[in-house]
C-alpha cells in the first residue's frame, strides 16, 4: 500500500508522494503531511555498515513509495555524488564533548544543499509520473540558503525556470554575491526591499494567486516549492540523522539503542522537524534540542504554547534563522491536535490576522520531546571564539546558536547523554562574522582577505564554492519593492 499525504488544513485532501513533491503547497494553503510516520524497518548493524547513499534510499523509499526501486536509486546517485567534497557527505567532528555533524560539503556549503541537490531530481521525475507536460517553475523566498542551493540544483534542468527572492539587506555579503552570480538561462535572482518573512508572505500569496494559476496553465505553466513547506525537502533531511547516528554506532562512540540528544540551529523548523520524524520512525533519540538566535519566536513558543510573531524583526549574525514564521512548524501542531485539520485551520488563520496563536494546555503537553531556548548576539560570538581556543575547530555562526544553546540546556539538565549538533554552514560562508568572533582586529579586512585568513587559522582549503565566485560577474541585479513581486514572475515567464 502506498503511503499518502493529507494537508493539514483539510482532511479530504490526499495525495501520493510524487503529486505532494509536485504541488510544494496544498491548494486549502496547508502542507502536506505524511498520513502515517512510516517505522524504520533495517537494524543499526545494517544501517552501520551503509553508505550516505545506501542509507538514504533506506530511509527514502519508506516515505516516497510511489517512486520505483530504479527511479529512487537515480535520484539519489544523482545528487550525493562528487559534487559533495567528501565521500562520506555528511561526517561528524567531535569537539568539546559534542559530534559536530558537518551537513555543509555540497556545492553551496550549507545545509540546504543535503535536500536540495536532491529535489529537483525528484521533482523531474514526480512530473514524468504524474504525465506533467507543463513546464515546472520554482518560486522560492530564501534567508540566504536556500536561493542558493535551489538555484545550484535547478540551473540548466530541462523543463523547469526557478525564480529566488530574497531580502536584499538581510543576508551575507558572500550570500548574496552566490545569488547574483548564479548562471542558467532558465534562473532569475530577484532582491526585494524588505525582510525575509515579507519574501515568504509575498512568495506564499503568488502561490494562492487562482486567477494566475488558470493563466499560468494557458501558457503552459505550473508552481512548485523548493522550500521547506515541500515534503520533498523534509525527507532527505531525515536521512542524515539516522547516518549520523549509524555512524556513531559503527564508531564504538554508543551502545545499540542507546539515546542521544540532538541540537538543531532552526528557522523554519524545517530541519529539526526531519530530525522529528527520525525519532517517530524509531531512531533513539532522548531530546530534539530547538537552538534560536535573537529571534526568539519558537523558545517562547515552547515555553508558554503561545506563538507571537508581532515583535521586531532581528538581523543577527546567523541571517538564515532570521524568521519570525516558522512555516514547519504548522505540521507539528497538526500533529499535536491529533490530526484535526480544522484545529490547524483555526490556529493559522489566527497567525495570519493576528499574528498569535495559543494551543490548548492537552496540545501543549505533547511537547514534551523538545526543549527550547536561543543565544543572543555575544553568546553566539563569544561560542565561536571559546571552541575555537579550546579545540582548533572552526564553527559558522548558525552553528554556533546551536552550540551555545546546548551549554545552556546541559547547565539547566544535567543531561550528559552523547549529543549530536548540526552543523547547518561552513564558516566560510559567514566568514567575517566568524572571524570577527575570533578576533575583533579583523573587521579591518576585505571579505576575500578574510577567507584567505580563517583558511590559514583554522586549517581548512578553502571550499570551492567561495573560489568559484571571487571574480564571478554579477548576473542578477534587479531590487524590487514587494508589491512588484507577481509582476516580475510574470515578465519573466513572458506573460
Ligand atoms: C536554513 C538554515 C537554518 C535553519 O533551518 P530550518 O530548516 O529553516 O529550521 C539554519 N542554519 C543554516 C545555515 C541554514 O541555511
Amino acid at each position: 500500500m502506498d503511503l499518502l499525504y493529507r494537508s493539514t488544513r483539510d482532511s479530504h485532501v490526499q495525495v501520493s508522494a510524487s503529486q505532494a513533491i509536485l504541488q510544494g503547497l496544498s491548494v486549502d494553503g496547508g502542507l502536506f503531511v505524511p498520513t502515517e510516520i512510516p517505522a524504520l524497518h533495517v537494524s543499526v548493524e545494517e544501517l552501520a555498515e551503509m553508505t550516505y547513499q545506501e542509507t538514504a534510499y533506506a530511509v527514502m523509499s519508506r516515505f516516497l513509495t510511489d517512486f520505483t526501486e530504479e527511479e529512487l536509486k537515480s535520484c539519489i546517485q544523482n545528487a550525493y555524488d562528487s559534487k559533495f567534497d567528501i565521500e562520506e557527505i555528511a561526517p561528524l567532528v567531535k569537539a568539546d564533548g559534542a559530534y559536530f555533524l558537518e551537513l555543509f560539503h555540497g556545492p553551496t556549503i550549507a545545509f540546504k544543499d543535503m535536500a536540495l541537490s536532491i529535489l529537483p531530481h525528484l521533482l523531474t521525475t514526480a512530473a514524468k509520473k504524474n504525465h506533467v507536460k507543463n513546464e515546472i517553475v520554482i518560486l522560492t523566498a530564501t534567508s540566504g540558503d536556500t536561493g542558493k542551493a535551489a538555484l545550484a540544483g535547478f540551473a540548466d534542468v530541462p523543463g523547469t525556470r526557478i525564480i529566488v527572492f530574497y531580502p536584499k539587506n538581510g543576508v551575507s555579503p558572500i550570500q548574496e554575491k552566490q545569488m547574483v552570480t548564479q548562471k542558467g538561462k532558465n534562473t532569475l535572482v530577484v532582491g526585494i526591499h524588505g525582510n525575509f518573512d515579507d519574501a515568504q508572505t509575498g512568495v506564499k500569496s503568488i502561490f494562492g494567486d487562482k486567477a494566475l494559476k488558470t493563466e499560468m496553465e494557458a501558457s503552459g505553466f505550473q508552481f512548485s516549492s523548493a522550500n521547506s513547506i515541500n515534503i520533498g525537502r523534509l525527507v532527505p533531511q531525515i536521512v542524515y540523522y539516522v547516518y549520523a547516528y549509524a555512524k556513531l554506532y559503527a564508531n564504538g562512540e554508543i551502545e545499540k539503542d542507546e539515546k542521544i540528544n540532538v541540537v538543531v540551529p532552526t528557522g523554519n523548523f524545517g530541519n529539526i522537524l526531519a530530525a522529528f520524524y527520525a525519532k517517530q520512525m524509531g531512531l533513539p533519540i532522548h531530546k530534539l534540542i530547538c537552538a534560536s538566535n535573537d529571534n526568539k519566536v519558537l523558545y517562547d513558543f515552547f515555553k508558554t504554547g503561545r506563538y507571537d510573531r508581532n515583535r521586531e524583526f532581528i538581523l543577527t549574525s546567523s541571517p538564515s534563522m532570521d524568521i519570525l514564521i516558522s512555516s514547519n512548524l504548522e505540521r507539528l501542531i497538526y500533529q499535536i491536535a491529533g490530526c484535526d485539520a480544522e484545529m490547524d485551520k483555526k490556529l493559522m488563520k489566527d497567525l495570519t490576522l493576528e499574528g498569535v496563536y495559543e494551543i490548548p494546555s492537552s496540545m501543549k503537553e505533547q511537547l514534551s520531546d523538545f526543549y527550547g531556548n536561543y543565544a543572543a548576539e555575544k553568546e553566539t560570538a563569544d561560542t565561536i571564539r571559546a571552541l575555537y581556543e579550546s579545540s582548533g575547530y572552526v564553527i559558522d555562526t548558525h552553528t554556533a546558536v546551536a552550540a551555545d544553546v546546548y551549554k545552556k540546556y546541559q547547565a539547566e539538565t544535567g543531561d550528559m547523554a552523547k549529543t549530536v549538533i548540526a552543523s547547518t554552514a561552513s564558516p566560510f560562508k559567514f566568514t567575517r562574522s566568524v572571524m570577527n568572533a575570533i578576533d575583533e582586529k579583523y573587521d579591518a579586512m576585505g571579505d576575500f582577505e578574510l577567507v584567505d585568513e580563517l583558511s590559514s587559522l583554522g586549517q581548512v582549503q578553502v571550499p570551492e564554492a567561495i573560489n568559484e565566485i571571487r571574480n564571478a560577474k554579477v548576473l542578477h541585479d534587479m531590487v524590487i519593492d514587494k508589491s512588484g513581486m507577481k509582476a516580475v514572475v510574470k515578465d519573466f515567464l513572458g506573460m
